[in-house]
């Protein structure tokens, strides 16, 4: 997928803008509040219709404007799509695939494709356990609509649980409901574990080789997927995970009742990530847990390759801090094929790009 060029009015700080792009590398220089992430926004907005930092749409329009206006070229498919948005304050968006209006944002999924790196991805590693469930559960919603949708059920079921055990225990008509949540739970959460175990598989497939290139041949990344204790083996067939599912929960039943709380599912699940044979959580430094994080995303982005035989767009937002000379280099010059939009301060090794496009953003405008 290759986005060709790029049309923003009123989009943020952005009035108007029109841009072409490299198929292979873009970076994307200013100096901080210029508008960098702005137009990762932009490009990214076309994969869901959704912002990754925004709550609403109206956010994304400028202060002094009504409307915003974003107009895509690219190529997917082997095909050429113009997609377009018209955001508007207190009217619903009007989106458009090669001139036909789309009635819902469903209708563009597969067109573009991304996988994106924020600064908050950085802590990946160091973070707690349901920031690595979330680029799990995201990786594999972008490629099975189906899982995406089970997650949200499963989410809402365990909302609706744990508001039940913390003020309803003692209405016994609500309290009686609860066998029903927790069973529709472990039926939904054996085809998440099933598809999580899997999704693991394929990141120890590609993220280790990654991770050893990236740091020079230095480091030896290893990954573990986490799961209900009772599921002996996550890439057993669905019906046997449920059976242990169910097991696990009825013997923390009475628990959850004494704590009041969700205590058994997958959603405390977990990837163990290890640099050099110990946990990169505990032990790993600032530079290892970013070069593993970028690691995974960069695997991310090889498994949606092989599933949709072509690359995604890679968006990579603020990485190349505090990663040494050699890292950097890496990220600039050796992520191969598929196109990639890095965004970087001036002072930031940019000098070391050997091909590709500089874009410097300033104050709202490009200027190559
Ligand atoms: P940094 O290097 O600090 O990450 P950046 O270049 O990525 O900076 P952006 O996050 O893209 O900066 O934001 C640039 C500017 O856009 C900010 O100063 C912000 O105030 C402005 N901005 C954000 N939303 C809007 C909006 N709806 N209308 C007008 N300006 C906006
Ligand atoms: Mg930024």
């Amino acid at each position: 997928m290759i986005v060709q060029s790029l049309k923003l009015e009123g989009f943020r700080n952005y009035k108007g803008l029109n841009v072409t792009f490299d198929p292979g590398i873009n970076v994307i220089v200013g100096e901080n509040a210029q508008g960098k992430t702005n137009l990762i926004e932009a490009i990214r907005y076309f994969s869901d219709c959704r912002s990754h930092r925004a709550r609403t749409d109206r956010e994304l329009i400028s202060f002094d404007r009504e409307e915003a206006r974003m107009e895509m070229l690219l190529e997917s498919r082997n095909r050429q799509f113009k997609l377009e948005a018209d955001l508007r304050r207190g009217v619903r968006r009007g989106l458009k695939s090669n001139g036909v209006r789309l009635k819902s944002a469903t209708e563009l999924a597969g067109i573009l494709n991304t996988v994106l790196f924020c600064p908050e991805d950085l802590s990946l590693i160091k973070a707690g356990a349901a920031q690595r469930r979330r680029f799990l559960d995201d990786a594999i919603g972008q490629l099975r609509p189906r899982y995406a949708e089970a997650v949200n059920e499963y989410r809402r079921l365990q909302e609706q649980k744990t508001r039940i055990l913390k003020d309803f225990l003692d209405d016994p008509a609500v309290a009686g409901t609860l066998d029903t949540y927790s069973l529709r739970m472990c039926q939904l959460g054996a085809h998440i574990v099933h598809y999580r175990a899997y999704y693991v598989e394929k990141l120890k497939a590609f993220a280790p080789d990654i991770h050893r290139e990236f740091s020079g041949g230095r480091e030896e990344l290893g990954l573990c997927y986490r799961t209900v204790k009772t599921v002996t083996d996550p890439l057993a067939p669905v019906q046997t995970i449920y059976s242990q599912l169910l097991e696990h929960m009825q013997s923390h039943k009475r628990a959850e009742w004494e704590s009041r709380s969700c205590l058994s599912g997958p959603h405390k699940d977990d990837i163990d990530v290890e640099i050099g044979g110990v946990s990169a959580r505990t032990y790993g430094s600032q530079g290892q847990t970013r070069t593993a994080a970028l690691s995974l995303k960069l695997a991310e982005r090889e498994i949606s390759r092989e599933d949709r035989e072509e690359y995604p767009v890679l968006l990579l937002d603020d990485v190349l801090s505090e990663l040494d000379a050699r890292r950097q280099e890496f990220v600039l010059n050796r992520i191969n094929g598929g196109q990639v939009f890095i965004t970087c301060c001036e002072e930031e090794k940019q000098g070391n790009l050997k091909a590709g496009r500089v874009l410097r953003v300033d104050g709202g405008k490009v200027i190559e």
